[in-house]
């Protein structure tokens, strides 16, 4: 029973490191519920330690595992020996109104951001999933260095409990639209997704959640039929192939239209809103034209668009639209009945477009 959860938590490549005997090291935020009691079930203890345990971790938020002081001396020095806690580490933080942003320093010496906004209704995280990212989106910061490997689910989870003990607030909201693609990630952001979640976890509503993609639709048959409710976010950026070709590269692989169609059956299934994100960028997908095209695309679904003003970055030659066309576009939505908005603008004063912190620390920008 023991081999058979070890060996589950090899395949999915959630082993961390190694101890000085040369055995592999879990990480405890790495574990859901069900996980941590199999695997005290497995070495013949009980299952409700798994909700002690948990205690520990996100409600007294210990730094050590010999400060979980109810458990006995010999499954103390157990779960030392054969876990470790907190792995990540503050490099440097900005902060600018309403937004914090933090670059995170992970075990093998890789950095990941992270940042805090303040709304109104709450505490919002955006989160990392990868270090680098292999979409390829020509105008995107995070892609200008190919993915260098998969955030392990603990590294998710800590960028949120490190925040909340940087910053003394709680986090109500998170969305997973930091560096990386979640969906190439996609067992590791499910636990995420599950320990965040959770009760005893952290809690966190999943309508509170949000999961961004660019559309890599195998995965977002799979994340429909999940048991949670967390929102689903589609980086959108165009209205035709021929510009979403030309900007995006996995609309070579998954077209628009099978991307629509998918999303079709997952708001039928789901009954839930799907929200996309439409960076505009100058003279590339901001005309009256490309506005009408969005909307006969859209006509008709249960969706909500997300006009963002593009975060120029230097390197990348895109530029933003002005701000008629912004409000132009808006209203040509607006006038078909599209839901739609303009994101507000968070940190650009502290190189807040995605990646860009990472870009000034590594040196390549
Ligand atoms: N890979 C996922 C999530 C990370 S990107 C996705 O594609 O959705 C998060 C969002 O920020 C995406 O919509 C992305 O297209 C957008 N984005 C990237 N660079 C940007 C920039 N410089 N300015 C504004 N938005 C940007």
């Amino acid at each position: 029973m023991f081999d058979i959860i070890l060996r589950n938590l090899f395949e999915n490549s959630r082993i961390f490191s190694y101890n000085k005997d040369g055995c592999e090291i879990m990480n405890l935020y790495d574990l859901t519920i069900e996980e941590l009691e199999d695997y005290f079930v497995g070495i013949g203890d009980k299952k409700y330690r798994a909700t002690q345990v948990y205690e520990w971790l996100y409600r007294k938020r210990i730094h050590a595992i010999s400060e979980m002081t109810n458990l006995k001396k010999e499954l103390l020095a157990h779960l030392e020996e054969k876990f470790t806690l907190h792995t990540i580490s503050l490099v440097e933080q900005q902060e600018d109104v309403d937004v914090r942003k933090f670059l995170f320093r992970l075990m093998d010496g890789e950095v990941v951001e992270a940042v805090l906004m303040r709304h109104v209704y709450g505490n919002s995280v955006c989160v990392s999933s990868q270090v680098g990212c292999n979409m390829g989106c020509k105008f995107c910061e995070s892609g200008r260095r190919k993915k260098v490997r998969n955030l392990k689910t603990h590294e998710m989870v800590e960028q949120i409990l490190l925040i909340e003990e940087i910053v003394g607030v709680r986090i109500s909201h998170v969305v997973v639209m930091g560096i990386g693609e979640p969906f190439d990630n996609y067992e590791n952001l499910v636990s995420f997704l599950h320990i965040i979640n959770y009760a005893k976890g952290l809690a966190i509503g999943s309508r509170h959640i949000t999961v961004s993609t660019c559309g890599i639709i195998p995965k977002i048959q799979e994340f429909m039929h999940l048991p949670y409710q967390v929102n689903l976010a589609i980086s959108l950026h165009a209205p035709n192939n021929q510009i979403r070709d030309a900007i995006m590269p996995i609309n070579k692989v998954y077209k628009l239209e099978d991307l629509i169609k998918i999303l079709k059956e997952y708001i039928a299934f789901t009954n839930r809103r799907v929200t996309f994100e439409y960076v505009l960028l100058k003279g590339v997908n901001d005309s009256s034209l490309c506005a009408e095209e969005l909307a006969n695309l859209l006509h008709g679904m249960n969706c909500y668009v997300n006009l963002i003003p593009y975060n120029e970055t230097s390197h990348i030659a895109f530029e933003r639209s002005d701000e008629i066309s912004i409000h132009n576009f808006q209203d040509t939505l607006k006038k078909r009945g599209i839901n739609v908005t303009i994101r507000k603008e968070y940190g650009g004063k502290i190189s807040a477009a995605c990646g860009q912190l990472r870009s000034k620390k590594e040196g390549y920008e």
